[in-house]
């Protein structure tokens, strides 16, 4: 994880890179630095946010620097640990996001040759190790050094001797340029460039890229020249803004009924998705990690019903180690960045095992994108708050498109009917406002259950992984405990922890399971729990059995999961927020997760 930006140019770097950080911020924050080539070079850095490394930089002349922001993998999160880091002469310095993994063998080799370590991070071994090979050229020397690593990586390094230079390197973790009239930049993200620049120049695995404020020049490790035209970006710097709202959370949940209208956009009426169905697939798995899972078990009942293909979720982090059956079904790869290491292996492993492999991201030219076979974009616009949610629900609607095409293509699907379901589905913006109509009326709910310490959500069918979704909601922004579970499942265990001060989260949408849902309720109910039902408007008789009802839209049953779900991000953000939650950079996460 973590945020690297860098600058040479024509202005003062250290301005640039401190905004352009910022904007990088939800990638990690436990600490951050900025090391500037002037004169000489100066690096400054510290532990926590990097409002609190700006409160102490002294003005730094120079036109050429690099920064970082920090989500520790090896050693704590501390100010020596922080980013850059530093060879022995001082002179040159290292910002890498990702992780060395034959770090121990260098360092001891380094260690061995001389060299002072101050850190306790992986990346110092390659700071040295670029320092040993140094000779007065930079590219040269990290080329070298980054032949002997091992690992994942996407860097950034400046030597006092060669200012206005910055090398730029990655292998599976991101790393992109921005290309500017007089001055060139890098990032690890987008967002950190909208301001200054539209064009784009993604790098790839295994490629070094060498900066000045007048060219980018890219090659590979073996040295050969690469030559690549930059992109535009079509996300401009509102995108990147909060726009007047508190959080990019709660802007982002705002977001959705446009998020899904765009998701759908030249796509629905005739079903224009990259499906695979026509090939004969009698099996489908997908494949993804956090909130991007929960959309795969979604899709494991959205596949099933729709499409009647036989379909099963995975995380991917299992997955990629698992001993696979000889089958081969179609491997659907769900990532919001596109750059979940885990979710990349996962893709490489189901390649390996000769599966075809389609992809479901957000994140145009990711490398998910540019590795699977093929890939539909949620076009959900950028998504800067750490818990994932209208990326959610765009990888939902993605999922029902894949389904109708599959039916239809499989012939297990009648026209008709898909013309039906099509309606339904352009029906979820409005659905989706509907709930977001009602924030006011959650936040008073979220007051209410401020204080519990525990709770549970419970669903059935395609609402349970809703009701899984909806407790990683509160957990990852509350850090209120939360469990889920498929209602059926209380009696044979859990309901042990249900007591007064346990409230639970009931998702009771009339659907074919509502009567269950009811009985399960009642278990609930008779321990004396508090109960919230999310319930299908105009539902007079739940009402009568449960403390508090939150209404959402009555929609078929396979749709309910997108309205449902953002009744459960507000409530987990009102009452995240009531309890002052830093509710876009919850503690020890970060966004789009690199490392394995
Ligand atoms: N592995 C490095 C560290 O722990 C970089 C982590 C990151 O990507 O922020 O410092």
């Amino acid at each position: 994880m973590c945020g690297i930006v860098g600058y040479t140019g024509q202005r003062k770097a250290l301005p640039i890179l401190l905004d352009s950080l910022k904007r990088l911020e939800y990638r990690g924050y436990d600490s951050a630095g900025v090391a500037i080539v002037g004169s000489e070079l100066k690096v400054v850095k510290d532990k926590g946010f990097i409002a609190n490394l700006e409160a102490q930089l002294p003005a730094i002349e120079g036109t050429t620097g690099l920064a970082h922001t920090r989500w520790a993998t090896h050693g704590a999160p501390s100010k020596v640990n922080a980013h850059p880091h530093v060879d022995c002469s001082g002179r040159l310095a290292i910002a890498h996001n990702g992780i060395i993994e034959n770090f121990m063998e260098i360092r001891e080799r380094m260690e061995k040759e001389g060299h002072v370590f101050a850190s306790q991070t992986d990346t110092e071994s390659l700071v040295h190790l670029v320092e040993s090979y140094y000779d007065g050229n930079l590219e040269t020397a990290v080329r070298s050094a980054l032949r002997e690593v091992r690992g994942s990586f996407a860097i950034a390094a400046v030597h006092a001797d060669e200012p206005g230079r910055i090398v730029g390197a990655r292998n599976e973790s991101p790393l992109v340029i921005g290309v500017g009239p007089d001055e060139n930049f890098l990032a690890s993200d987008v967002p950190a460039l909208l301001k200054h620049t539209d064009k784009v120049l993604y790098i790839l695995d295994k490629e070094i890229v060498v900066l000045t404020a007048s060219g980018v020049a890219i090659s590979d490790l073996e040295g050969r020249t690469v030559s690549r035209e930059p992109e535009r970006i079509t996300w401009t710097l509102e995108d990147a803004e909060k726009g007047g709202f508190e959080h990019f959370m709660l802007k982002e949940i705002f977001e959705q009924p446009a998020a899904i209208h765009e998701t759908l956009l030249g796509r629905i009426a005739n079903l224009d998705v990259n499906g695979f169905f026509a090939e004969g697939f009698t099996s489908v798995k997908l494949v993804a990690c956090g909130t991007s899972y929960h959309a795969a078990l979604v899709g494991k009942y959205i596949l099933e019903e729709i499409a009647q293909i036989p379909a099963s979720a995975e995380l991917a982090s299992e997955y990629r180690y698992a001993h696979g059956p000889s089958e081969r079904p179609l491997v659907i790869l769900l990532s919001q960045s596109g750059e979940t290491a885990d979710t990349l292996g996962a893709m490489r492993e189901a390649k390996r095992r000769g599966c075809k492999t389609l992809g479901i991201c957000n994140v145009v030219g990711s490398s998910l994108a540019r590795e699977v076979d093929k890939t539909i974009y949620t076009r959900a616009g950028l998504e800067i708050g750490v818990a994932a949610t209208k990326t959610f629900v765009t990888q939902l609607v993605a999922l029902y498109l894949i389904a109708l095409r599959g039916g239809l293509d499989r012939g297990t699907l009648g026209y008709e009917e898909a013309d039906g379901l099509k309606d339904q589905l352009r029906s979820l913006p409005r659905a989706v406002q509907a709930v977001l109509n009602r924030s006011e009326e959650i936040e008073r709910l979220a007051e209410k259950y401020r204080d519990a310490k525990d709770m549970f959500y419970i669903g059935r069918h395609v609402n349970y992984p809703v009701a899984m979704e909806g407790a990683l909601k509160l957990k990852e922004i509350s850090y209120v405990h939360a469990e889920a579970y498929a209602a059926g499942e209380l009696k044979h265990g859990p309901l042990a922890l249900l007591t007064p001060a346990t409230p639970v989260v009931a998702i009771a949408v009339r659907d074919h399971t509502y009567e269950k849902m009811r009985s399960n309720i009642g278990e609930v109910v008779a321990r004396g729990s508090p109960v919230l039902a999310i319930a299908s408007e105009g539902d007079r008789e739940i009402v009568k059995f449960v403390d508090d009802v939150l209404a959402v839209p009555e929609l078929p049953g396979i749709f309910n999961p997108a309205p449902v779900t953002v009744a459960m991000q507000l409530f987990a953000y009102h009452l995240a927020r009531t309890r002052q939650c830093p509710i876009d950079k919850p503690r020890n996460l970060a966004k789009s997760v690199t490392v394995e």
